[in-house]
């Protein structure tokens, strides 16, 4: 729903739902008073799903309406740290009439969020650990982000090799298993492969084999992460990033944050009932905020606490190097029992990734050579001919793993649980550490049922049938961005791409384009990202620096590392 206060667009409310096809209108759609769209019914739980108003502006004006509302309203809830988890909470929590409030120091997803492997997936190696409830869950979230974000999730055929009859008994069980788990929401069952389909497949694979082929999702990570914040933003959170907190406030109960505006170096305090640390990999340093260390002694590397956190890396090759159409699971190199993917993404491929405890800066995990060597040598492995002059770019990322109860000194940060952990210490203060991409709104709504219970606020979560960034059904706005972008003269499949991107939003990159057809130009020659994706990156994502525009809203530079970005 359009923002009181917020500019209202074009497409706030609706003169694009008249392009929408008559017959679609009549069958999905009827206004009721309050504003919110109810949509046929949810199939699940048989109510009428419940849509928000299209897209809206998220900008830096935004950005500032919200700093000073942040600074003058007291909430309900505070949450500090804006990468997947602690959207998914704002999200959840604003669509239950919670008033809420949202920090990030840096951008939305530049923590773990925006460093991922990209796969929306129940985990299929967790069934080794007998992690069963977890990957129940995770294929349960994995069905529901389909359907909830269709334009963003999309399913990716994914290989594994077994030449003997052993390993393909193995992985026959386990994938029977991960089906039966996911049944009801499955997004396609696994199969048998010969050795000419996996040729056909992977065309550089140097020695093909049998195997299995199933799916799983893949998404683009801080894609994900800005389309939940937005959609919060949609229910009435008030969201910032490059703000910070930099003290709690409040004696024995917490009642708030001393917050930083990054860009301008002014402080204010934010009041809430309730606050929330989602900050990932620096949870630890923001519970010592509580106990009266300032931003200066809590920051710093991994120290001890409730977090180990774990680096893992991944490297993206040229295209037509790694020459496959599917993603690949395969054994490391070094023989330490891991499995590393090799995933198809656009025209390159990425593979990772390392999983190695980190106890360094945890602003700045570096690609190191020891992580280059790991992953090249599995590609090299299996693609033939592939080498370092193949890498244009990388990224390293930390996991927010817990440090389980008295672990082995030598226990491997693989083996430690992607479960995710509550605990409200000191009072007023929640913490959420651990856990997946791919089950935050499951975590989200975990937390806020608990907030709910603090507060004493009887409230039923919303979160399963909200749409992320996308309203209608994908093909009609697949079939409906194609023919406008046609009409525009833009290359074949723009439109597609602009829809599956941008969601809705597609329609303001076209409309945008119209009015000025320099901005359906390539922003850099060779990538397929357009300029129209920088403009809308600060006028309807929240990019405040170019790092924002080009690291995250279009990754340029995780397409190719030599993109030079303009500083500020
Ligand atoms: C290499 C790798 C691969 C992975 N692959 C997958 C995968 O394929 N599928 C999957 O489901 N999961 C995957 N994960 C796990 C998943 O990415 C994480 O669980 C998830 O992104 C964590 O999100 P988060 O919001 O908790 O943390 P983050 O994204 O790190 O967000 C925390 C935020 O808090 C902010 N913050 C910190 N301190 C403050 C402060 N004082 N004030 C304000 N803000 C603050 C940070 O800047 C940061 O943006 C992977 C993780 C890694 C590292």
């Amino acid at each position: 729903m359009c923002q009181p206060g917020l500019r209202r667009s074009a497409s706030c409310g609706g003169p694009d739902r008249a392009r929408l096809p008559v017959q679609v209108r009549r069958r999905d759609e009827r206004r009721i008073p309050s504003g919110v769209r109810y949509c046929s019914r949810d199939r699940v739980t048989g109510r009428p799903r419940r849509y928000h108003r299209l897209v809206l502006s998220f900008s830096a004006q935004t950005r500032t309406a919200n700093l000073a509302r942040m600074a003058q309203d007291r909430f309900d809830v505070l949450v500090i740290g804006g990468g997947i988890t602690g959207a998914g909470i704002a999200l959840d929590a604003a669509a239950r009439g919670f008033s809420v409030a949202l920090i990030e120091k840096d951008d939305f997803a530049s923590g773990t969020s925006g460093r991922s492997s990209r796969l929306v997936h129940g985990g299929l190696r967790y069934l080794e650990h007998r992690e069963f409830g977890l990957v129940r869950e995770s294929l349960r979230e994995r069905g529901l982000l389909f359907r909830l974000a269709p334009h963003l999730i999309l399913p990716v055929p994914m290989y594994m090799l077994a030449g003997d009859r052993r390993s393909r008994t193995r992985y026959g069980l386990g994938l029977t298993g991960y089906d039966l788990m996911a049944a009801g929401r499955n997004i396609g069952v696994h199969r048998p492969v010969t050795a000419e389909q996996v040729r056909q497949a992977m065309p550089g694979l140097g020695a093909p084999s049998r195997g299995y082929r199933y799916f799983e999702g893949q998404t683009d990570d801080a894609r994900l992460t800005i389309e939940v914040a937005r959609t919060a933003q949609a229910f009435g959170a008030v969201l910032a990033n490059h703000v910070r907190a930099e003290a709690l406030l409040g004696g024995a109960r917490v009642a708030g944050a001393v917050a930083a505006d990054e860009m301008t170096g002014e402080r204010f305090e934010i009041r809430a009932l309730v606050t929330v640390n989602a900050a990932g990999v620096w949870a630890d340093q923001v519970v010592r905020l509580a106990a009266g260390g300032g931003a200066a002694s809590a920051a710093g590397s991994a120290g001890s606490g409730r977090l180990r956190p774990s680096k893992g890396v991944h490297l993206v090759f040229a295209p037509g190097t790694v020459r496959t159409t599917a993603a690949l699971a395969v054994p490391s190199a070094a023989g330490d029992g891991r499995y590393v993917f090799l995933v198809p993404w656009e025209d390159r491929v990425y593979a990772g990734t390392t999983d190695t405890p980190y106890s360094g800066d945890l602003d700045h995990p570096a690609v190191e050579a020891a992580d280059r060597d790991y992953i090249l040598a599995m590609v090299a492995r299996e693609f033939p001919g592939v080498n370092e002059r193949d890498v244009v770019a990388s990224w390293a990322g930390l996991r927010p793993l817990l440090n389980q109860d008295e672990p082995a000194a030598d226990a491997r940060t693989s083996d430690l649980s992607r479960r995710h952990v509550v605990f409200e210490d000191p009072p007023g203060l929640f913490t959420i550490t651990g856990g997946k991409l791919t089950t935050y709104r499951a975590m989200a709504e975990d937390l806020v049922d608990r907030i709910a219970d603090s507060l004493r606020r009887r409230s039923r979560c919303l979160t399963p049938s909200i749409p992320l960034g996308l309203h209608g059904p994908v093909r009609a706005a697949r079939g409906l961005a194609t023919a406008e972008a046609a009409r525009l003269g833009l290359p074949p499949g723009t439109g597609a791409r602009l829809m599956q991107r941008y969601g809705d939003d597609w329609r303001e990159a076209i409309r945008l384009i119209g009015q000025d057809p320099s901005l359906g130009e390539p922003a850099v020659d060779g990538l397929p990202v357009l300029n129209v994706e920088l403009d809308l990156a600060r006028s309807r994502e929240m990019a405040i620096t170019a790092e924002d525009v080009f690291v995250r809203r279009t990754r340029l530079t995780t397409r190719d590392a030599s993109v030079t970005r303009p500083a500020g």
